[in-house]
């Protein structure tokens, strides 16, 4: 076997974050597990490449300011890299880093041909016009030509970023090569050659696996008390699939705060009054409370929706929910998923949970390469068989080993992409 030198001199990476370390910390935890070799763990610990871009806008006003943009991109072993933009004032290298190597997991976890990429802007998009927003998103795409395309990464919407982000990057980036590229960036616009059922599928995936591991618990969806923290595209729309199936949604909430109603709220009600007004801001017709008592009500199911970071070591033992379901990247710490381990509350974790949605972004994708584009039943249909097939291969290697479902999700990509690596060797 090759020996690895695990040791590289001087400070610590760039991208040597809290939120980078957790996503190390969950790759070391599963290694032992996965049987592979030091230098698939070796090359694996650390992204591909790390691209920081400082992208000028012309404001309304007239003035000029500088943001600065990333892009990450973690492993080619599998194929092109995939992974959403967003635009957060929050966003830094780590960051992107961290949430790069989860996408490269899970797209392994659903077989997909993809190895993960992240990036963004650090900016508060609230403070932008829509026409500020156009001019920095064009700018930025075309500041990242020489690292995305088709072949090479392929971007999604993430937080604050949307169909009409896509839209504008997929625009420039024909401008610039002359021609429309539209499988350039996935989640547009159906009318350039956006896939049906998109924009539903990441919370109707979360939605089936809650389903799913409820099934393997003795209990049906019908009737049980859920609470989803955030209102956006993955909680908004797994909020409504909930609500479809039976379930009591008892508890939501956004950005603005929360709201409780034990007998279960209105979801579509919900949905009107955000659509009316850009957030929950405001309802009172059912019982005000903050998001920190919104993630300690007791429940059958709480999806945590919103964004990294929620569930932590404060709160934690204070949760009262019976499983938790992660439809954000990256909502429960290390410190708290041990405390979910020790008082026995399983977590069905984001690499599995959220999947539904780069496993229709690869739908779309294919659609595109093929010019050829499938119905929303099939579409539905086709993501219930990948989401199905990849729980399964969790739920197993979490009984054979008895380990918990991060642990086995983590176990079941990394010896996806570890047998890939295996064959391909290190170059040159
Ligand atoms: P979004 O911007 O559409 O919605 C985010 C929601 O969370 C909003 O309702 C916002 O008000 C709320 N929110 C933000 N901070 C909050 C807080 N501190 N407390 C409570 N609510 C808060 O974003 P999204 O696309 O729904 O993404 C949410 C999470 O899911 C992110 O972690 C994202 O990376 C992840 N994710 C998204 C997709 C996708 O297809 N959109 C796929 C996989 C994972």
């Amino acid at each position: 076997m090759t020996e690895v030198d695990a040791s590289h001199a001087g400070p610590a990476l760039e991208w040597d974050t809290p939120l980078f370390r957790m996503a190390s910390a969950q790759f070391q935890q599963a290694l032992p597990y996965c049987g592979v070799s030091d230098m698939v763990a070796e090359r694996l610990s650390y992204p591909e490449r790390a691209v920081i871009v400082s992208v000028p806008l012309r404001r309304d006003d007239g003035s000029i300011q500088i943001f600065p943009g990333y892009r990450v991109q973690h492993s080619t072993v599998l194929g092109p890299t995939k992974g959403g933009l967003r635009y957060d004032p929050h966003v830094d290298l780590g960051e992107c880093a961290a949430l790069a190597t989860w996408m490269t997991w899970k797209c392994a976890l659903l077989q997909l041909p993809y190895g993960g990429a992240k990036g963004g802007i650090r900016v508060d998009p609230h403070g932008l016009t829509p026409r500020e927003l156009e001019k920095l998103t064009r700018r930025f795409t075309s500041e990242l030509v020489r690292e995305i395309g088709p072949q090479s990464d392929i971007p999604a919407p993430d937080m604050a970023t949307n169909e009409q982000t896509m839209a504008w990057i997929m625009d420039t980036y024909s401008m610039l090569k002359g021609y429309a590229v539209p499988e350039i960036v996935t989640g547009k616009p159906i009318s350039l050659g956006g896939s049906l059922f998109r924009r539903e599928a990441t919370g109707a995936g979360v939605v089936m696996v809650t389903e799913q591991a409820g099934r393997r618990q003795g209990w049906e969806l019908a009737g049980k008390a859920c609470v989803v923290q955030g209102f956006g595209n993955v909680g908004g729309v797994a909020a409504s699939e909930l609500h479809d199936r039976g379930a009591r949604v008892v508890g939501v909430s956004d950005i603005s705060g929360g709201l409780y109603s034990q007998a279960g709220l209105d979801v579509p009600a919900l949905h009107a009054y955000a659509a009316a007004h850009g957030s929950l801001e405001g309802y009172d017709l059912c019982e005000r409370i903050t998001n920190e008592q919104l993630l300690e009500l007791p429940c059958d199911v709480l999806i945590v929706a919103a964004r990294e970071d929620q569930l932590h070591a404060d709160n934690a033992p204070r949760v009262q929910a019976a499983m938790i379901v992660e439809g954000a990247n990256g909502p429960t710490t290390l410190e708290a998923d041990e405390i979910f381990r020790e008082r026995g509350i399983p977590v069905v974790p984001d690499i599995l949970a959220n999947a539904g949605g780069v496993t229709v972004s690869y739908f779309e994708w294919v659609q595109d390469l093929g010019r050829l584009f499938w119905d929303r039943d099939e579409i539905r249909r086709k993501l219930a068989d990948k989401m199905g097939t990849a729980f399964d291969r969790v739920f197993s290697v979490a009984e054979e080993k008895g380990i918990t479902l991060r642990q086995a999700a983590m176990v079941a990509a990394i010896r996806q992409v570890a047998a890939a690596l295996e064959a391909r060797g290190i170059y040159p």
